[in-house]
C-alpha cells in the first residue's frame, strides 16, 4: 500500500506543479485540515468577498444609505453581474441578467416560451432531472391547465427520439446533478429547433465548471445558480439568459416594477422592458449580489478551457486512485467513464452511501450524498489540487475497508443531506 500511495503521490505532485491554475487556490479562504469536494453544492469563499461584504455594509448601506442606488450603482448590479457571468457561459452582452433563483427564473422562461408557441403545450424533460425543474412545470400546469402546459418525462436515451412537432419546449439540465452526465447541448438544441421546439437549459452544474457556448449553440433560454461553481455564497441570486433574437417577442408573466420599461415613471400599466431587464421582478438583493459580484472576479482573465482541462484531470485522477486502491468494485462508478461526457463531479453508488459520506465528513473530507445511494464528489478546478484528490481517495478507502462508517451516529439523517 505504501509504495502504491507513493507512486500516486508522485503523480499528484507533478500534476500540481505544472497546473496553470495552481495560484488561484490562494484566492480562496479554505479551512485548515479540510478537503472540500462539495463546491458543486456550495462553492468555497473567495477572500475578496469578505472585504466587499464589509464595504457594502459599512460604507454603502451604513453611510451612504439610499444614495447608493445611484452613487454605488446598485440599480445596475443585476446587469453588471449578468455581464460578468456572460463570458463564462459563452454569451455576448445584453442577454444575461442576475436575479431570483433557478426555480423562479425557470417559471419565467417556461411561461414565456410556451406563450411563444402556437398550438403546442408539451414540455419535454428528463425523468431524473432535478426535482425543482419538474415541479415548476407542474406548478405552471396547475395554474394554466394541461391544455396549455403539459409535462412529458422520458429517460435520457429517449430525449432525442421524442423531439417532434408536438413538443413546445425542451427543458433540460446540462449536467445531471446525480450522475454528472453531460448532454450534447449543440446537437440537442439543433435537433429541437428542426422540429420548431424552443430550448431551455439549466446550467446549475455547468456554469463555472465546464465550457459553455450558449450563443454558438443557438440556445433560446437558460437559467443557472451562482452558489455552486461560481462561489457566490449560500442562496446567492441566480441568472437568466434570453437570446437576443427572442427579447422582443418574449414576455414573462411576473410583471414586476423593475422589469417595466421605465420603473420610475410609476405608470399604472405594465409595459415590459424590451431588453433583458424585463426579467427583473422586484428589488435585487444587493448584499448577496455584491458578494457574488466580488466572487466572480476570481474568473477574471481565466479561459474556461483551462478550467475544463483541469476538471477532467482531477476527475480522471480520482477514478485512477479508486481503481489503484481497489475500491472500484465496492464503489460502482455512476458517472460516465468517458471524461468528455461528464461534468466536474464523480458519483459512485453504494448501499451505505449516506453513512460513508457522514464518516468522510467526520474525518475532514467533505462530499455529499444524493438519495437513494449516491456518494458525490465535486472537483472545483480553482481550488482543488491533485493531492487533495488522492488524500480523499485514501481516506475513503480506509473508511470503506475498515467499515468505520458502520455506526449509528453516521446513519442519522440531517435535514440537509
Ligand atoms: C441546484 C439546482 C437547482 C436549485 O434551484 P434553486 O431555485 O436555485 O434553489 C435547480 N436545478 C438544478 C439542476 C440544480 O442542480
Amino acid at each position: 500500500m505504501k509504495v502504491l500511495h507513493q507512486s500516486l503521490q508522485q503523480i499528484a505532485c507533478i500534476a500540481d506543479n505544472v497546473d496553470p491554475l495552481a495560484s488561484k487556490r490562494e484566492l480562496f479562504d479554505l479551512p485548515e485540515g479540510v478537503i472540500y469536494l462539495d463546491g458543486n453544492s456550495l462553492g468555497a469563499l473567495p477572500k475578496i468577498c469578505k472585504q466587499r461584504a464589509i464595504e457594502v455594509i459599512n460604507q454603502q448601506w451604513g453611510t451612504d444609505l439610499i444614495s447608493s442606488w445611484n452613487t454605488h450603482n446598485w440599480i445596475d448590479l443585476p446587469h453588471v453581474v449578468g455581464e460578468k457571468i456572460a463570458p463564462i457561459i459563452g454569451a455576448q452582452a445584453g442577454q444575461t441578467l442576475c436575479c431570483d433563483s433557478i426555480s423562479v427564473n425557470l417559471f419565467k422562461v417556461l411561461s414565456g416560451a410556451l406563450k411563444m408557441q402556437v398550438n403546442r403545450s408539451l414540455v419535454l424533460s428528463q425523468s431524473d432531472n432535478f426535482p425543482t425543474d419538474l415541479y415548476m412545470v407542474q406548478g405552471l400546469t396547475s395554474l394554466v391547465g394541461e391544455q396549455h402546459c403539459k409535462l412529458k418525462l422520458v429517460a435520457e436515451d429517449d430525449i432525442a427520439p421524442s423531439l417532434n412537432s408536438e413538443v413546445a419546449v425542451l427543458m433540460l439540465t446540462h449536467v445531471n446533478f446525480r450522475s454528472g452526465c453531460i448532454h450534447d447541448m449543440k446537437r440537442l438544441t439543433q435537433m429541437a429547433h428542426e422540429q420548431g421546439i424552443l430550448v431551455i437549459w439549466d446550467l446549475a452544474h455547468s456554469a463555472g465548471a465546464v465550457e459553455l457556448a450558449l450563443d454558438e449553440c443557438e440556445v433560446d433560454f437558460a437559467v443557472g445558480c451562482t452558489y455552486k461553481y461560481l462561489n457566490g455564497g449560500p442562496g446567492a441570486p441566480g441568472f437568466i439568459y434570453v437570446a437576443k433574437r427572442h427579447q422582443r417577442h418574449f414576455q414573462q408573466p411576473l410583471y414586476g416594477w423593475m422589469g417595466h420599461a421605465s420603473p420610475f415613471a410609476f405608470d399604472k400599466h405594465y409595459q415590459a422592458s424590451p431588453t433583458i431587464s424585463q426579467n427583473l421582478t422586484g428589488t435585487p438583493a444587493i448584499l448577496s449580489m455584491s458578494v457574488l459580484d466580488a466572487a466572480l472576479s476570481v474568473f477574471d482573465n481565466i479561459e474556461m478551457r483551462l478550467i475544463r482541462e483541469k476538471s477532467i484531470k482531477l476527475t480522471e485522477f480520482f477514478i485512477q486512485c479508486l481503481s489503484e486502491l481497489e475500491l472500484n468494485e465496492t464503489l460502482a462508478l455512476s458517472s460516465p467513464q468517458d471524461p468528455t461526457k461528464r461534468g466536474s463531479q464523480i458519483s459512485v453508488a453504494h448501499k451505505d452511501a449516506y453513512a460513508i459520506c457522514q464518516a468522510l465528513i467526520d474525518e475532514g473530507v467533505i462530499a455529499d450524498f444524493r438519495a437513494p445511494d449516491i456518494l458525490r464528489f465535486g472537483f472545483t478546478p480553482l481550488y482543488t489540487r491533485h493531492i487533495d484528490v488522492l488524500n480523499a481517495a485514501i481516506r475513503l478507502g480506509e473508511i470503506v475497508n475498515s467499515r468505520r462508517y458502520d455506526q449509528a451516529r453516521f446513519r442519522e439523517k440531517a435535514k440537509v443531506t
